[in-house]
């Protein structure tokens, strides 16, 4: 117990200490998933407004644990990368992701550009852009394959910094996409010098956007500043034709959302694919 303020003590209630117990939990299991093929990398199609071609790919972890069933990423990232064993997960997760990049196209399949989730702290850790290389290279596939999904927030938090590492990732021929974009504390004016290429609208202001002016309105001021910026756009969360149809009119590039489908396992994707696109 704590003491607190005047009149007494508090108490960790039931339900803190489940959560406690369940977080220390998760971090002790997620330190033998990878050993244990417990984890796998799902893929969700990204798709060209103006043709509806598959132009892209989104690796997204998946965690199959025993006991504890299918835990989150949302769950499981946080503890992941308060304990670093993100930088572990992550590189995992990135070599995976650029295997199959390199299997897909060698297979015949028409070309995408595979985009992998970054978390803050591998951006932050100085070997990134070596380890990037070193994994391009060991796999044979080319740069501009590669797309690497950064947070606004994990961008914003030592601005200087991410700009040096966005440059030397960009010089590599790599392309950088800013994740959950609308949800952070960007200062426009660091949108400039971030070299980045693309940003994701986040899911958020996509949800309502056929019912709510003001969600309406973001997305439309979003979308004519990359416009303005020269650069790309891709919508997530599109679940519904009215939103697609909104975003298109917009000239939002890019679409991502269970319309279209939800991230697959490799074999799925693959078939789907090759399906949509006579490959
Ligand atoms: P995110 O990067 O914003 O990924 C988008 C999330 O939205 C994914 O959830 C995806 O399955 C889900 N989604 C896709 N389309 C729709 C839709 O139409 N409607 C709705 N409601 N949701 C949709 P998921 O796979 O559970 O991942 C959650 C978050 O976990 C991701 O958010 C990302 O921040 C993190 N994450 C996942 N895989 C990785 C990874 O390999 N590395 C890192 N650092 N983070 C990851
Ligand atoms: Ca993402
Ligand atoms: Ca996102
Ligand atoms: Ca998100």
């Amino acid at each position: 117990a704590k003491k607190n303020g005047r009149n007494g003590y508090c108490f960790f209630t039931a339900e803190m200490q489940a959560r406690t117990a369940r977080h220390m939990q998760i971090v002790g299991a997620l330190r033998q998933a990878l050993q244990l093929g417990q984890m796998t990398v799902h893929y969700q199609p990204q798709f060209a407004a103006a043709d509806g071609r598959i132009v892209g790919a989104e690796a997204l972890l998946r965690w199959q644990h025993p006991t504890l069933g299918a835990v989150s990423p949302a769950e499981f990232i946080p503890a992941a990368e308060e304990s670093g064993l993100i930088l572990a997960l992550g590189e995992w997760v990135l070599r995976t992701a650029v295997r199959q990049a390199k299997d897909w196209l060698d297979g015949g399949m028409a070309p995408l550009v595979m985009a992998v989730n970054l978390s803050a702290v591998q951006f932050r850790h100085p070997n990134l852009p070596d380890l990037i290389k070193a994994i391009l290279g060991e796999v044979g596939l080319a740069p501009e394959y590669l797309e690497l999904e950064l947070t606004e927030s994990g961008a914003m938090h030592d601005p200087p910094s991410a700009i040096a590492v966005m440059n030397k990732l960009r010089e590599q021929g790599v392309r950088m996409s800013i994740d959950d974009f609308g949800t952070g504390y960007s200062s426009l004016s660091y949108l400039k010098k971030f070299k980045v290429y693309k940003l994701k609208i986040d899911q958020s202001f996509v949800r309502d956007i056929s019912t709510d002016p003001e969600d309406k309105a973001i997305v439309v001021a979003i979308i004519n500043m990359a416009k303005g910026l020269g650069l790309q756009t891709i919508a997530e969360g599109v679940e519904t034709p009215a939103q697609l149809e909104f975003l298109r009119q917009q000239g939002c590039d890019e679409m991502q959302g269970y319309h279209y489908s939800r991230p697959l396992a490799a074999a799925q994707f693959e078939a789907f694919a090759r399906a949509r696109s006579g490959t």
